[in-house]
Order: C-alpha cells, then sequence, then structure tokens
C-alpha cells in the first residue's frame, strides 16, 4: 500500500500553497460557463464544493446542492488532453530570404511546470495511452517538455455519473498509477497517497495525521460503490476485436443517419490524438507558419488522399472512429482506446452513446 495520511478539510489551502510555490502554475476544478474544468487555483475556496453534476447521452448540467464536499461530480467535458497535447502546437516557421532561398527556424519546446489537482482514473489512464503514441522514440518534443513538468493530484472517484464505464474497461474509478499524490474524499478531509519521489517530498511537507481504521474503510466503502453503481459497460477486448469482422454490418448506416459528423466526440476523447498539419502563409509571400492543430476521424478532410477522401460517408467515419479505438488499438497499443470516461456519451448533440452502439453491432445482451 502508498504510504498515506489524513489532511484535514481545512488544511487543503497548505497542499494548495505548497504547489503554486514549487511549480509556475496550479490548476484545479472550478465553475465555468456551466460546467466543470480545470482553471488557475489560488484558494480552495475555488474548488466546486457543493457541486453535483447530471450526465446522460446528450446531457450534461451541474446542479447546487447541500453537499460538503470538493470533488462529488464526474469528469466534465476538459481532460488532461489540451495540457500535453496543444490544440494548435506551433513547429517551424519559415523565410524567404532575398535571394530566393527558404530558411527553416523550428518552434523549440518550452521546459514547463504545472500542478493539476482533481484528475480522475480514466484520465490517468488516458493520459498513458497518450505518452504511448507521443513519447515513443522519436518522441515529441512538445508533448514531452510538458509532460515532465506535470504534478498530477489524482482524486478517487466518489461519484460516477450515468454515462460512466471506466470500472468495465478496468480503468476506474479508483486511481492504480500515475499520479504523484491521490486523494480520497471524506466528509471530514482526505487520505492522502503517495505515488511518486515528487510526491514524497510535498507528501512530507504537510505533515499529515494518522489515518484512522474507520477513515479507511470509509474510502474503501465508497470506492466499492462508485464501481458497483455504473450502468453502462463494455465487452472484454477480445469481443471487442470482432469489430473488426463488422465492416459490412447494416448498423453502421443506422447510426449515421443520427450523426452529424461533428467531431464534438474526438474533442473531449481524452484519448484521441487525431492531428493535420496547417501552414499559415503571411499576406506577402515572405514568411510562413507551420503548426500541427487537432483533427478528427469525423472530418472529411482528415481522410484526403490524393485530394480524395477516403472515408466520404459519415458512417464509414463513425466506423473507422469505433473500430480504431475498439479494435485497431490494441493491436497498436496493447489494450483498447476507450477508458470508459462517458464523454463522447455526455457531449455528443444528438446523444449518440458507444456502448449501446458496440451491443448493438456484436450483439451482446448484458444482465
Ligand atoms: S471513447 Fe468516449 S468513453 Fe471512451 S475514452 Fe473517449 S470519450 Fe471517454
Ligand atoms: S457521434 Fe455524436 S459527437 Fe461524434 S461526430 Fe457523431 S454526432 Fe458528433
Amino acid at each position: 500500500m502508498n504510504q498515506s495520511g489524513f489532511l484535514p478539510r481545512a488544511d487543503l489551502q497548505r497542499l494548495i500553497d505548497r504547489l503554486r510555490r514549487e511549480h509556475a502554475d496550479c490548476l484545479g476544478p472550478q465553475v465555468r460557463d456551466e460546467a466543470i474544468v480545470f482553471a488557475s487555483l489560488e484558494r480552495a475556496e475555488q474548488l466546486p464544493f457543493g457541486y453535483l453534476d447530471r450526465q446522460r447521452p446528450g446531457s450534461y448540467r451541474l446542479e447546487f446542492g447541500d453537499s460538503e464536499r470538493a470533488f462529488a461530480w464526474a469528469n466534465g467535458p476538459q481532460a488532461l488532453k489540451p495540457l500535453v497535447f496543444e490544440p494548435e502546437q506551433p513547429m517551424w516557421h519559415s523565410v524567404r530570404d532575398p535571394d530566393g532561398s527558404l530558411q527553416f527556424h523550428p518552434v523549440p519546446a518550452k521546459p514547463s511546470s504545472l500542478a493539476v489537482i482533481g484528475v480522475r482514473a480514466c484520465d490517468l489512464a488516458a493520459l498513458a495511452l497518450q505518452d504511448a503514441h507521443f513519447l515513443e522514440e522519436p518522441g515529441d518534443p512538445w508533448y514531452a517538455a510538458r509532460r515532465e513538468g506535470l504534478f498530477l493530484v489524482a482524486v478517487h472517484c466518489t461519484h460516477p455519473a450515468e454515462t460512466c464505464f471506466c470500472a468495465s474497461t478496468g480503468d476506474g474509478p479508483s486511481c492504480g498509477a500515475g499520479f504523484d499524490l491521490a486523494l480520497h474524499e471524506l466528509d471530514e478531509g482526505f487520505i492522502v497517497e503517495v505515488g511518486s519521489d515528487a510526491g514524497q517530498a510535498v507528501f512530507e511537507a504537510l505533515q499529515t495525521l494518522p489515518v484512522a481504521p474507520g477513515q479507511r474503510a470509509a474510502a474503501e466503502a465508497q470506492q466499492a460503490r462508485a464501481a458497483e453503481v455504473q450502468q453502462r459497460r463494455l465487452p472484454a477486448p477480445a469481443r471487442l476485436a470482432e469489430l473488426m469482422q463488422a465492416a459490412t454490418d447494416p448498423h453502421w448506416e443506422e447510426v449515421a443517419e443520427r450523426c452529424l459528423s461533428c467531431g464534438n466526440c474526438t474533442a473531449v476523447c481524452p484519448s484521441c490524438f487525431c492531428h493535420r498539419h496547417a501552414e499559415t502563409p503571411a499576406l506577402d509571400p515572405s514568411r510562413s507558419g507551420h503548426a500541427r492543430v487537432w483533427d478528427s476521424c469525423f472530418s472529411a478532410a482528415h481522410s484526403l488522399l490524393h485530394g480524395r477522401p477516403l472515408r466520404a460517408q459519415t458512417a464509414q467515419r463513425y466506423r473507422q472512429w469505433l473500430t480504431h479505438k475498439l479494435a485497431g488499438w490494441q493491436v497498436q497499443y496493447g489494450r483498447i482506446g476507450c477508458v470508459g470516461c462517458g464523454r463522447c456519451i455526455s457531449w455528443c448533440p444528438v446523444g449518440i452513446d458507444l456502448t449501446a452502439e458496440v451491443d448493438a453491432i456484436l450483439g451482446e445482451v448484458h444482465d
């Protein structure tokens, strides 16, 4: 078991102060535009104390209740992804010299130092998937610099949304690895667990109290409950691999009648990493900027080959997304590309639910 101690709720500010001293910024969940997102955190009172969320296919609502907890909600639309895989990453700019030759100037990766409080188990799992993609040799220098500077304070999830299914993918609701510190939130405060050497140093400075047996039991009970209440699930990976044999299933066309090809699902997905390269020339032809920009397998241009889209129809794009994420990813990265966060279900404007679509295509029947 990880080293742990108890931090009274009134002492949470000491953790924030410490992280702010050691890092260029500290982010924590806060309410913005009626959703919980990460924003710069200075005071513990900025955390969403008392908020609960209601999520279902195509719907996300916050409610203010009488809970005294800061983390009694499931993930909002934002994952860790934009903190390491920037939506638009300048890569180089080119300049035309007076003699007509082109000079290319790379954009260097800058060292980064960022602490994040409130990371959930599903997002730690998704970050490991992003690492597998972006840190594989030769590695992406901009991603690597941001990743190197991350200090992660995770929170074991106690209030999964109706759309969550991390228990069935094996990625939550408890945080297993990938954090520096992890918190169990109890009514009276937090059990703090150490997950890394950097986390150990912060833990020692916090001078926590011993964890009482009753507090440990309460933490275990709420974790077990958080797994039990999840209703959605995905079949086992071996069964999901059979999606590759379902290329001509008529159900893809049925999904396409509802799917808008908007790409919301890929934008909110913490593990999707598709991108394109964009050139931004100056008005005169003297210079041009080159950037890597988020893209989606739902955009028509993403499958262009010699000027023609390989996947011109929405049914082909939805099939590509689902089969790559749940079957092809197993070959590429040794596991499925879904961590069960449920964001693509809540934030799909027409409420398409990938667990239901998988069941329809594979003919799964659950209890
Ligand atoms: S596919 Fe959906 S549920 Fe799975 S990780 Fe992406 S957003 Fe979350
Ligand atoms: S599944 Fe939903 S979110 Fe994804 S592209 Fe289709 S309509 Fe948009």
